[in-house]
C-alpha cells in the first residue's frame, strides 16, 4: 500500500500517518518527492484498513500491484541520487559514476599503483575486493581487514570513495566500518539474511544481479535491502549465464532501460564480469553508456598477467585512459557528464577547465 500525501501536507501530518501505520504493527517508509511525500507501507498482507484516507493531509491510499513496492517508480517518481558526505561524487545524477580498480586488493603497492592511475583518469570511486567469493577454495580469498585498511588509505590519499564486497554478515560489519559503498556480489543476490543486514547498514549498497536472476528477482532483492530502511541502493548489471561461450557471461544491456522504467534506483554496468575478456570491456562500456546506464564499474590492474584474480578481464591503465576518453564522447550524446580529469591530464589532452566542484577533488 502507498499513502500519497497532499502537496501542501505538513511534516506533522506526515508524522501522524507514519505513527498510525507503525502503531498497527506495520512499517512506514516516508519518501519525500519534489512535489509531495509518499509513504510506503510494508509488513501488511492485503489491504490496510486503518482509516488512513480520513487523516488530515492524505490525498489518497493506493494499492501497489507489483510485488516490489519501495523499489518501484509508483512509490517515487524522481530518480534516486546517492550522495557521499564530504565528496562531490554521486551515483544516479547527471554525472556518470566511474568505479575502477582491481578485482582484489593484493598488496598496498599494487593497490596504490592502480589507484594513482584510475584517479588520474577521472574515476570518482575505487573498487577492490578484500573478501573474494572464489569458485575454488584454493584460490586467493582476499586480504580481509588488511585489505580494507589499504582501501581506506586510498580514500585518504586520493579522495575516491571506496566500493568493496561483503560476503557474509561478519565481513559486512567490517566493510561497513571502512568502505563508502557495500557491494553485495552476484553469488549473494538472494542471500536474504545478508540483504537484510545490508538493509540495516548506514552505507549505500551496490547490489549485483545474480547469475540467473530475472529482472523481478533482482528488484525483489533490492526490496529486501530497502524494506529494512536503507534506501541508498545502486543496482549493477554484470551479465547472466547463457549458452553463449564466447564470453564469460552475457551482458544484458536491455535491463538498463527496463530498470529505469520500473524503478527509481540507479543502475551501473560491469563490463568486466559481463564479458570476462579484456578486449570486450571498452566496446561494452561504450554501449552501456549509450543505453543510459548511471555509471560503470571496471576492473583495472597494473600487471594483469600476474593478477591474483580476474587478470584476463582487467584493463591495463592505458586502456582505461582510452575507455574514459571514448565514453566521455558518448556520454555527451546521451546528455550525461563524466568527471573531469586532473590538471595534468587536462593540460596534456587540452580539455576545458574543470567546474568548481570537480576542481575541488
Ligand atoms: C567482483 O566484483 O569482483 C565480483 C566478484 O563480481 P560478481 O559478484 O559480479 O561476480
Ligand atoms: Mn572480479
Amino acid at each position: 500500500m502507498l499513502v500519497v500525501m497532499q502537496a501542501h501536507a505538513s511534516e506533522e501530518q506526515v508524522r501522524a500517518v507514519c505513527e498510525k501505520i507503525d502503531a498497527a504493527g506495520l512499517r512506514a517508509h516516508p519518501i519525500p518527492g519534489a512535489e509531495r511525500t509518499a509513504i510506503g507501507i510494508t509488513g501488511n498482507r492485503g489491504e490496510v484498513e486503518i482509516g488512513l484516507e480520513e487523516m488530515p493531509g492524505v490525498a489518497e491510499v493506493i494499492r501497489v500491484t507489483k510485488p516490489y513496492k519501495l523499489v518501484s517508480r509508483d512509490v517515487k517518481q524522481e530518480n534516486t541520487v546517492v550522495h557521499f558526505p564530504g565528496s562531490p561524487a554521486s551515483i544516479g545524477g547527471p554525472e556518470l559514476a566511474i568505479i575502477a580498480g582491481p578485482c582484489a586488493v593484493e598488496s598496498r603497492e599494487q593497490t596504490f599503483a592502480i589507484a594513482e592511475r584510475v584517479h588520474r583518469a577521472g574515476a570518482q570511486f575505487f573498487r577492490g575486493g578484500a573478501y573474494k567469493p572464489r569458485t575454488s577454495p584454493y584460490s586467493f580469498q582476499g586480504l580481509g581487514e588488511e585489505g580494507l585498511r589499504i582501501l581506506a588509505e586510498v580514500r585518504e590519499r586520493w579522495g575516491m570513495r571506496v566500493v568493496t564486497e561483503a560476503i557474509d554478515n561478519e565481513s559486512l560489519e567490517l566493510v561497513e566500518e571502512y568502505a563508502d559503498v557495500i557491494q553485495i556480489g552476484a553469488r549473494n543476490m538472494q542471500n536474504f539474511s545478508l540483504l537484510k543486514r545490508a538493509g540495516r547498514a548506514k552505507k549505500p549498497v551496490l547490489l549485483k544481479r545474480g547469475m540467473a536472476a530475472t529482472l523481478e528477482e533482482f528488484l525483489m532483492a533490492a526490496e529486501y535491502v530497502m524494506c529494512e530502511g536503507n534506501y541508498n541502493v545502486i543496482l549493477c548489471e554484470r551479465g547472466v549465464r547463457t549458452f553463449a561461450d564466447h564470453t564469460r557471461n552475457t551482458l544484458d544491456l536491455s535491463v538498463v532501460p527496463a530498470v529505469h522504467r520500473l524503478s527509481h534506483l540507479p543502475i551501473v554496468v560491469d563490463p568486466s564480469h559481463g564479458t570476462g575478456k579484456r578486449n570486450k570491456v571498452t566496446p561494452l562500456s561504450r554501449a552501456a553508456v549509450a543505453v543510459g546506464c548511471d555509471g560503470l564499474i571496471v576492473e583495472v590492474h597494473n600487471d594483469p598477467d600476474r593478477a591474483l584474480s580476474d587478470g584476463m578481464q582487467s584493463l591495463y591503465p592505458e586502456q582505461f585512459d582510452e575507455l574514459m576518453s571514448e565514453v566521455r564522447q558518448i556520454a555527451a550524446v546521451v546528455r550525461r557528464e563524466l568527471p573531469y580529469q586532473l590538471a595534468q591530464n587536462r593540460r596534456v589532452l587540452g580539455t576545458p577547465d574543470a567546474p568548481a566542484t570537480a576542481a575541488a577533488r
